[in-house]
């Protein structure tokens, strides 16, 4: 038996039961094998009966005395009958498994695991594992630490733990690492994650099999290094004097920072290999420019720049911003999104758009530099989509991915970090506001728009109301506009979510930014990158259903200027009081957004709470999605890292 074998060629694996393995992406022996258990129920405990405590999880082996099948009082049929060792009797009951009857006869020997408890005054297991017992074999389902898989497609625990017995005798598993050095081998690890003698051999087993998939990952983006250096790409000149005066058009100086990283990416582009940088900054910290004045390069050597954003609106805030900056050159800027389309693309000098672009891309012939913005947003398979050709590359975020993971996941690419925000901002008063003061923050949100001129965005998860139980108090951007519109008479408030039209949506930011509207009431679509900055103050309702990370996204919505600037965060909960677990949690998790305003800092705490799927988005995207490791494991990463530049 190969690793690489079809699991329909094991016994017992039929088309029906192919389908459903397939279903949880499981195709080879190798893909049953990574199919890990996400719990352990510890059976090892084997008890005599006579010494059985009701409540404990125990196995006792005995011999089948009596077995018959009974209807309960809600008609359900029960399976009801004794086992019996040399110190005593216990009852066992099953629900609704008729078959047991015939399978578990009275002289047959088994091994019954589970919690015992009490029935009609004798001692009984309900629904406990079994196992019939035969010298020749070790028990599999019980006496010991017993894996629970995840039993989704209709797969019981029961039957894939015997196929991948079956698999475990007869397959060789080779190991990869000439030092192991403290973690398990690889085929103790994979023996022992499905059949650990005790739970710390399961943790150990789980250490190594993470331990592979960064390894894995690392590989990975190693190899995808090596094949971009191979390619050739054009090494771009840079004209000092062209940029310079480009740069001093701007209505602004650059930061240091700024220009830090702008001098990385200028040696990039002189460079023979194509560039493959990811810039990471804080939001607010002005990477758009960055990408302008790298375009602007691309432009000079006559070459092509595209620009990608995750949403239309982004998309056309981008055009609108290329064009303000590029008004006195004669560039030539166009905006294909879904629902516009440019024919031209050959004839323009940069082309910014959405998704819709993916399908163009071919048709540029002068390529030069292409620009994903709010990266995160992709996955990367959308990005990979250059296949032959090799332009540089700048990929920007915002998201602050911690540096172990963006050394995993993108370590392929070289990375730049603004690390400081335009001078003259200043960080966002941020509070937990409680429901009860819900009246006297409207009435300060009307004041600072009245006297200061401000204006402000409020964020409501849904756009429609949901008829769901647990989404009942969640409010709904299209009846929380209503409402608000009567508690504001004397204001103007405009309505923006992702199912208007893209027309409707540019039209109503453009309201927004020329002051028009006074509030703007959204949905979470101006997440990303939207730049209005004379907006100071955020509301979000249901604040416990964001994340710290998006928290901070939307944040970063307003104190773009140099005006104080305030977020007000409202919960879902806090008509009840916030006593529960639950709720508790998720204050805590807001509170911490009160007193945090780096983004880096917040990431960090978000991965350790939440985990990295959500972190980075990479959950809707299936991107860098970890089976069994966890991208808080920083040691283990590093680990990973190390086994990886000593052997490759
Ligand atoms: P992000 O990094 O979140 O994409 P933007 O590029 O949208 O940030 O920049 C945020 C705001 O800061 C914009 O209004 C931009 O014009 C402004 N900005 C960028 N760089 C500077 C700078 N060096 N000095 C002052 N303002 C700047
Ligand atoms: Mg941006």
């Amino acid at each position: 038996m190969e690793l690489t074998d079809s699991v329909s060629t094991l016994p017992f694996v039929g088309p029906n039961y192919e389908k459903k393995l397939n279903k949880l992406g499981i195709f080879s022996i190798l893909d049953l094998l990574h199919h890990v258990p996400h719990r352990y129920l510890d059976f090892s405990k084997i008890t005599k009966i006579k010494d059985v405590i009701v409540g404990e999880t125990i196995t006792v082996i005995g011999t089948v005395t009596s077995i018959r099948n009974q209807a309960t009082k809600t008609g359900r049929l029960m399976q009801i009958g004794q086992i019996e060792d040399l110190t005593g009797k216990i009852t066992v009951a099953w629900f609704s498994q008729p078959f047991l009857t015939r399978m578990l006869f009275p002289g047959v020997k088994i091994a019954v695991s589970g919690e015992t408890s009490w029935f009609n005054r004798n001692l009984a297991f309900f629904s406990p594992q079994y196992e019939k017992i035969d010298e020749s074999h070790e028990t599999v389902h019980t006496g010991k630490i017993v894996g629970v898989y995840p039993e989704t497609a209709g797969l019981s625990s029961k039957w894939l733990k015997a196929r991948i017995k079956y698999c475990l005798d007869r397959v060789k598993i080779v190991e990869f690492l000439k030092n192991t050095k403290g973690l398990f081998s690889f085929e103790e690890a994979i023996y022992k994650i499905h059949f650990p003698q005790s739970l710390e051999d399961s943790h150990k087993a789980k250490e190594r099999l993470a331990f592979n998939e960064f390894y894995n990952l690392l590989v990975e983006a190693k190899e995808r290094r090596k094949k971009s250096e191979k390619k050739k790409s054009i090494s771009l000149k840079i004209d000092h004097t062209a940029i310079n005066s480009f740069v001093k058009s701007l209505p602004f100086k650059l930061t240091s920072s700024q220009n830090k990283v702008i001098a990385e990416i200028m040696s990039d582009l002189k460079n023979k290999n194509s560039m493959n940088r990811l810039l990471q900054g804080d939001v607010g910290s002005g990477k758009t420019v960055v990408s302008a004045i790298v375009s602007f390069v691309t432009f000079l050597n006559g070459y092509q720049t595209v620009l990608m954003a995750p949403t239309q609106i982004l998309a056309n805030q981008h055009y609108e911003t290329f064009k303000e900056i590029f008004k006195n050159y004669k560039i030539r800027i166009s905006l294909i999104t879904g629902s516009v389309v440019k024919k031209d693309v050959g004839v323009n000098d940069i082309i910014i758009g959405t998704h819709a672009l993916l399908n163009k891309i071919k048709e540029f012939e002068k390529i030069g530099l292409v620009v994903i913005d709010e990266q995160h947003k992709f996955g990367v398979k959308q990005i990979d989509f250059l296949k032959n050709k090799n332009p540089n590359k700048l990929t920007m975020t915002a998201t602050p991915i911690p540096r172990t993971i963006a050394q995993t996941l993108f370590s392929d690419m070289d990375l730049s970090i603004l690390d400081e925000l335009p001078k003259g901002r200043m960080k966002i008063k941020t509070w937990l506001v409680p429901n009860q003061k819900r009246e006297k923050a409207y009435e300060w949100i009307s004041s600072q728009i009245t006297v200061h001129r401000s204006q402000c965005f409020i964020i409501c998860p849904l756009v429609e109301e949901s008829d769901s139980e647990t989404l009942k108090n969640v409010k709904s951007v299209k009846k929380e506009f209503l409402l608000l519109k009567s508690h504001f008479p004397l204001l103007n408030l405009g309505l923006l979510h992702g199912k208007l039209k893209e027309k409707e949506k540019n039209e109503v930011l453009n309201e927004f930014k020329n002051g028009n509207l006074n509030i703007l009431v959204t949905t979470p679509v101006v997440e990303v990158g939207i730049d209005v900055p004379n907006a100071t103050i955020m509301l979000i309702e249901g604040a416990d259903r964001f994340g710290l990370a998006q928290l901070h996204q939307l944040r970063g919505r307003v104190g773009r200027g140099e005006k104080e600037s305030y977020c007000l965060l409202f919960t879902t909960k806090s008509q009840a009081p916030l006593t529960e677990n639950d709720s508790g949690k998720a204050v805590n998790r807001l509170t911490e957004l009160t007193k945090i305003n780096s983004g880096f800092e917040l990431a960090e705490l978000d991965l350790k709470l939440r985990g990295a799927g959500d972190v980075l988005g990479t959950k809707q995207s299936g991107f860098g999605n970890l089976k069994i490791a966890n991208w808080s494991d920083t040691k283990l990463i590093m680990l990973a890292s190390k086994a990886v530049s000593a052997y490759n």
